[in-house]
């Protein structure tokens, strides 16, 4: 490994390749991205359920969203790997008043936005989702420009696009120390050596607020454990079905090979980094998805897996200069929408790093938001 570096990136997610292509395109110098596991995308980016949605309840999640929506459906051109944005949409059931209510005025701010989003009654839902029960459901939203993809087909396009660009990616390496000198970045220790480098990204996912200790941050990212459960192959699959959301509940489905990908946020889960599957919350999203799906009482269950969501107070990802330090950038706490929001989070980053305009106006996601408390949250979360 080298000793030193225009640029070290720690973590090998979704966020981290993402960014090391956005930098080494911009010819940003010598780029080593650092990951401790074996394999790029070990952790939080390969237990992702692969939805992408633009429907959020605040701008700036919308617009990280719609800009990366398109370098999606563009990705081949934009890195010249070939992954597929499978643009089936997505649709929120609502069934409550208030949920109602918020989600009107969500969609009034999406449209303004530009977002392709519509107001289905209850009798248009079945045509999209004929395996719903729908008797307590009185309006959903749906966008078509939503959909589904596998995470690592986008992650392995931006480490080899990245490579082909020259960012050196070294794996089975921990940062363990930040060094810094006068109050700016010096060296990055890791558990093969020394890299003295100006600029450190964090992009350690659910590890991020850890990394941020390193430099005496206070990037409040905490780990919490989020279950999956897919089942075996089942009859009222077609290729067309989008991604449901039940609000009530908070149970999110949507097709898997034959079958399907069933998931749910158990909001009591304590906040830590054990990822071992709980098989009472295995239950508990099978109970939720067998009331709103009928149909499910004979299927099998295919697997199931747990992961970290990484979250932060206002549900809203981390990203800016680390205001103790010159020279440390984050790039983390995408409270569970990181790979949705991966392209334009990279994107908008390396603008910044780079003193361009972003894209996209990001200044409320900067890193020391949480001092006065929390001003704006992202409430649709699941
Ligand atoms: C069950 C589940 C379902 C989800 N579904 C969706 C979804 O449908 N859509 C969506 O957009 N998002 C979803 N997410 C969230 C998404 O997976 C994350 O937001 C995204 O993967 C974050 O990417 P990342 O690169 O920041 O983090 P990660 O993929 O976790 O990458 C961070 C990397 O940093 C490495 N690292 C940490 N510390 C160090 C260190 N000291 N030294 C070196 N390396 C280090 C880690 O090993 C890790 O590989 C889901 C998450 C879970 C758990």
């Amino acid at each position: 490994m080298r000793s030193s570096a225009d640029a070290v990136i720690i973590g090998g997610g979704i966020i981290g390749t993402a960014a090391a292509f956005y930098l080494a395109r911009e010819n940003y110098g010598r780029i080593i991205l650092l990951e401790k596991e074996k394999f790029l995308g070990f952790g939080s980016t390969s237990k992702a359920a692969g939805g992408i949605r633009a429907q959020f309840h605040n701008r700036v999640n919308i617009e990280m969203s719609m800009l990366s929506e398109k370098i999606f459906r563009n990705f081949k051109e934009e890195t010249g790997s070939d992954a597929f944005y499978d643009q089936v949409g997505y649709m929120f059931l609502l069934s409550e008043a208030e949920d109602i209510k918020t989600f009107k005025k969500s969609y009034e701010l999406q449209r303004s936005l530009g977002l392709n989003v519509e107001l289905l009654k209850q009798d248009e839902i079945s045509q999209y989702a004929p395996h719903v029960r729908i008797d307590d459901i009185e309006l959903a939203t749906f966008c078509s420009d939503d959909g589904l993809a596998d995470p690592h087909e986008f992650l392995s396009g931006y480490d080899q696009a990245a490579r082909r660009l020259g960012v050196e990616i070294e794996l089975e390496t921990e940062v363990t120390a930040i060094e810094t000198e006068a109050g700016k970045i010096k060296t990055v220790k890791t558990s093969k050596g020394d890299i003295s480098t100006p600029l450190v990204l964090n992009c350690a996912g659910a590890f991020g607020g850890l990394i941020g200790q390193m430099v005496g941050g206070d990037v409040r990212v905490i780990p919490v454990r989020r279950q999956c459960v897919t089942t075996g192959e089942l009859d009222f699959i077609t290729p067309t079905l989008p991604m449901v959301v039940d609000v009530k509940s908070g149970l999110y489905c949507h097709k898997e090979s034959r079958g399907m990908l069933l998931g749910w946020a158990d909001k009591a889960v304590e906040s830590n980094f054990d990822i071992s599957v709980d098989p009472d919350y295995t239950d508990s999203i099978l109970e939720l998805a067998l009331d709103r799906m009928p149909q499910l009482e004979t299927a099998e269950i295919a697997n199931s897996w747990a992961g970290l969501y990484e979250t932060t107070p206002d549900h809203r990802a981390i990203i800016g200069w680390e205001p103790k330090v010159e020279g440390m950038f984050h790039i983390t706490g995408f409270s569970g929408h990181g790979m949705m929001h991966a392209p334009a989070a990279g994107l908008v980053a390396t603008e910044i790093i780079t003193g361009r305009q972003p894209s996209i106006d990001i200044k409320e996601l900067r890193p020391d938001r949480f001092e006065n408390g929390i001003l704006v949250e992202e409430t649709n979360v699941i």
